[in-house]
């Protein structure tokens, strides 16, 4: 099965170096937590695999099924298979969810397509898109408005998974989806991804990286690694029990275990 394979990963953000070697290996249809403090470069992690063009990899690698990550753009990373549901998502004034979703998921689709050339056809796309909303529990009005523009936490969180599913990405990296949202909206949010996760693509499943701080999103996705990350490094990686302990008990046996990096 393919791996994403982050080896001996550092990152510097203008100039200042954040992530100091860190190495994680996921295969599909894996589930990943990633855990720890805030500031300890969670999100740092996930915008340097995705190609942010203000996280500057120094050393080390990023690999999917072999093939090298570095070398591409953020788009060519989406088509590679790599797909990043953000912290905080950006507003698109203007352009209209579902146009928007058109374009991302013609992106990922056809790789040959040049600028300026069509894209997956308007029939086609409406009717997955559709497909999707109602398996997803969404308002078919939702597809109509603005991107993140006046959205709720909770319907900014719901946009980035309708992307997810829409573009069936082979690697996702969920960052904070649960963030401000109620407990019945992390429970949706939960059993859409797991929902998602277990649609097959090419004869696997996706792998995914959940970076949370609590419990919920995790209920239905149950972690089969989870992975401790202080101070620019993964400090501990266990199973569901060790996200269990963390978000029970907190970060302070951690810090203590490790002064170094905390
Ligand atoms: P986490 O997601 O674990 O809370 P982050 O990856 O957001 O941590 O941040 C790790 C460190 O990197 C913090 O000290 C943060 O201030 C710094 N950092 C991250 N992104 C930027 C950025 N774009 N500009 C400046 N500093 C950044
Ligand atoms: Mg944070
Ligand atoms: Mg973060």
């Amino acid at each position: 099965t393919e791996t994403l394979a982050i080896k001996n990963l550092h990152v510097s953000v203008e100039g200042k170096p954040i992530l100091h070697g860190v190495n994680l290996s996921i295969n599909r249809g894996e589930t990943h937590a990633l855990m720890g403090p805030n500031g300890s470069g969670k999100s740092t992690l996930g915008a340097a695999v995705m190609g942010h063009p203000s996280y500057e990899v120094t050393e080390g690698s990023v690999t999917l099924g072999g093939v090298d990550m570095l070398e591409l753009d953020a788009s060519e990373r989406a088509r590679a298979g790599l797909f990043m549901a953000f912290q905080r998502p950006m507003a698109v004034p203007g352009v209209k969810m579902a146009d928007f979703l058109r374009h991302a998921t013609t992106n990922v689709r056809r790789p040959e397509r040049k600028e300026g050339e069509e894209l997956i056809p308007m029939r086609e796309f409406r009717k997955e898109l559709k497909e999707k909303m109602a398996q997803l529990r969404m308002d078919p009005e939702f597809a109509r408005r603005y991107v993140n523009d006046g959205f709720s936490g909770g319907e900014m969180k719901r946009a980035e998974i309708l992307q997810m599913a829409m573009l069936r990405p082979k690697f996702a990296i969920l960052d904070e989806t649960d963030s401000g949202l109620d407990v019945d909206a992390v429970r949706l949010a939960s059993e859409s991804i797991a929902q998602i996760g277990k649609e097959q693509l090419g004869g696997a499943q996706m792998g995914i990286l959940i970076i949370t701080h609590h419990d919920k999103l995790l209920e239905r996705n149950t972690p089969d690694f989870t992975h401790v990350m202080l101070g620019g490094k993964i400090v501990e990686t266990g199973g569901v029990e060790l996200a269990q302990e963390l978000y029970t008990s907190g970060y302070d046996r951690v810090r203590a275990a490790y002064p170094d990096a905390a």
